[in-house]
């Protein structure tokens, strides 16, 4: 299992989209597979996060549209995938731990529903694709953002099982109350993802779909290795 593959393996300008809902997975294997093959990792959602921090931060309204696009354009994001975690810098200021708290998590949906928003996301996510080759992760990665990527991956898991790695990231044992309010709030927000008008979170018809239920990180990696090679000639 895991066996290293050569060097670099795949052509430079490879791209690879990982899309998945909430605590399937995806992070980590998107990040082990940029580093296995010398890409760039990009974490979309952590853009998302960004704005949404700032729209708290400064008191705008997460329903206002006009003046969340106003804020983006007005500010400098920075994204540095050095770290296990992507470092986030917002005009100067990381704000990377303050963008994984849970009053992140109840208003990024929001904020994300906005076709306008999205646009402007977009066309930052494809800038960071037209640079070099890139494993971008999301929820639109393989249907709107890289439509032309060379591989496609669409992770998923229950939402008891993504709750249970969620509270396990945050270093917590689980009591059945926190389990199901933590699968609750992962159920909301999936169901805002999925059912928002544009690009809502579900998989390109030509993704391969992984279920991560009965898989540890280490296998969810060497599955979506294995169709990659599979791929490359
Ligand atoms: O992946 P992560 O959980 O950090 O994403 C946070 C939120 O950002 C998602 O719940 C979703 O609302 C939004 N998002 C999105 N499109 C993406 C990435 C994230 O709408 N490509």
């Amino acid at each position: 299992m895991n066996e290293p593959l050569p060097g670099r393996s795949v052509p430079a300008d490879t791209v690879i989209a990982i899309d998945g809902p909430a605590g399937s997975g995806k992070s980590t294997t998107a990040r082990a597979l940029a580093e296995r093959f010398g890409l760039l990792y990009v974490d979309s959602g952590a853009m998302y996060r960004a704005l949404t921090w700032a729209a708290l931060d400064r008191g705008v309204s997460v329903q206002d549209a006009d003046s969340l696009l106003e804020l983006f354009e007005s500010s400098d994001l920075e994204l540095d995938p050095a770290r296990r975690e992507t470092r986030v810098v917002w005009d100067g200021r990381d704000i990377s731990d303050q963008i994984r708290t849970p009053a992140i998590e109840s208003n990024v949906s929001a904020v994300a529903a906005h076709p306008v928003i999205r646009s402007a996301m977009v066309d930052r996510q494809r800038a960071y694709a037209r640079r070099r080759g890139v494993v971008m992760e999301g929820r639109d990665i393989g249907t709107v953002v890289l439509p032309d990527a060379s591989h496609k991956f669409f992770i998923t898991a229950s939402a008891e099982v993504r709750a249970r790695r969620r509270l396990a990231q945050q270093g917590e044992v689980p009591s059945e109350a926190t389990l199901e309010s933590v699968a609750a709030d992962i159920a909301r927000r999936d169901h805002i993802d999925s059912s928002r008008a544009v690009a809502p979170l579900r998989p390109a018809a030509d993704a391969i779909q992984i279920n991560t239920d009965s898989l540890n990180a280490e296998q969810v990696t060497d599955a979506v290795m294995t169709h990659i090679r599979g791929q490359v000639r």
